[in-house]
């Protein structure tokens, strides 16, 4: 039988840790850690992700503060927003919360955030130390699945792993985390051609092209490893029903791999849990606290 990598209960053992953490060193620092979330207009989807993170903060002991600003606001607005919560020292850890509204400039306030409170790991300096295998705040995603692999001890050193996407987001720092961990990556996007065929390669296959079933049992090689990425909310075609799926065919592949994650329960989980983690790691490294919790940032 092939084995799940379940995100949900490994997130929940991982925010008993933090909680943990916390509760012991809260005196030290004399205070809880602290995320600041930033919000733009009124995408709903992103309200179900501010909801969800300022639950999980409060899970484990951070305190939590939501900027939720309208779309008529100005880009100077919110950079000057940013500046004030980069020199707040009760603030930790920030982030914008994506996608933002198009008429703004994304990556020209990623690039404001101060890296040492940049918790979602996107700002150009912790990119950099990614590149160059050195200690930084990690994107949750990549973290997550990262973290995902080695809870069941899958070896990465030496596999074959390839990972469909490009994104800034996910594709290009996750394949860099698995490179610096010895991984053979080979990474694909929307112009490669025969990805089946790379696809059937692969020890480990990691799916975050963002198209819902792409990948069926003909991309992958017997006993692999899948891990998908993708969710999506499909509506059935009498539009009574809606289901969340990923990018892979999960009832067709789960026969022939060693391991898979859900849809959901799978990596999804596992990127707010590491949004936990860098926001504490800020903390940490703001009072020189234990660095027991390190080895969570690939
Ligand atoms: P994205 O920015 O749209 O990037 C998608 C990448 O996939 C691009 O590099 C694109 O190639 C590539 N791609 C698209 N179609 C392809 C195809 N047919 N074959 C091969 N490559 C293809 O998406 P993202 O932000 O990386 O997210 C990917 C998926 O993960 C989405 O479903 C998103 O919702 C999900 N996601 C989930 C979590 C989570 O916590 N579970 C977190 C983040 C994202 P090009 O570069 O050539 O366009």
């Amino acid at each position: 039988m092939s084995l799940k990598l379940d995100g949900k209960k490994l997130s929940l053992e991982i925010e008993e840790k933090l909680k943990n953490y916390i509760f012991d060193n809260k005196e030290m620092a004399k205070r809880n850690p602290s995320l600041a979330v930033i919000r733009i207009g009124e995408d709903p989807a992103s309200g179900i992700y501010v909801n969800n993170k300022e639950k999980a903060c409060s899970r484990v002991g951070i305190k939590s503060f939501i900027f939720h600003l309208k779309n008529t606001v100005e880009q100077t607005e919110i950079e000057k927003l940013i500046n004030k919560l980069n020199l707040d020292n009760d603030i930790d850890g920030m982030l914008l919360q994506l996608p933002i509204p198009k008429k703004f400039d994304e990556q020209s306030l990623i690039s404001c955030i101060n890296p040492d409170k940049d918790v979602d790991g996107l700002n150009e300096q912790n990119i950099g130390k990614l590149v160059k295998n050195e200690p930084a705040m990690r994107s949750c995603t990549p973290a997550g699945i990262v973290n995902l692999l080695r809870s069941q001890n899958i070896t990465i050193e030496g596999k074959k792993i390839v990972v469909i996407g490009r994104s800034l987001l996910v594709g290009k720092p996750l394949s860099l985390m698995l490179l610096n961990l010895n991984g053979t990556v080979t990474m694909t996007h929307s112009k490669t051609i025969n990805l089946n065929n790379i696809c059937k390669e692969a020890d480990i296959l990691i799916a975050a092209a963002g198209k819902p079933n792409l990948i069926d049992s003909t991309y992958v090689k017997e006993g692999a490893v899948i891990i998908d990425v993708g969710i999506h909310r499909l509506t059935s075609p009498d539009k009574t029903k809606t289901k969340l799926c990923g990018d892979v065919l999960l009832e067709d592949v789960i026969p022939k791999v060693f391991a898979y994650t859900p849809v959901p329960g799978g990596v999804g989980p596992m990127t707010v849990t590491m949004l936990l983690v860098n926001t504490i790691f800020s903390w940490q490294k703001q009072f020189g606290l234990s660095s027991t919790l390190n080895d969570l940032l690939p």
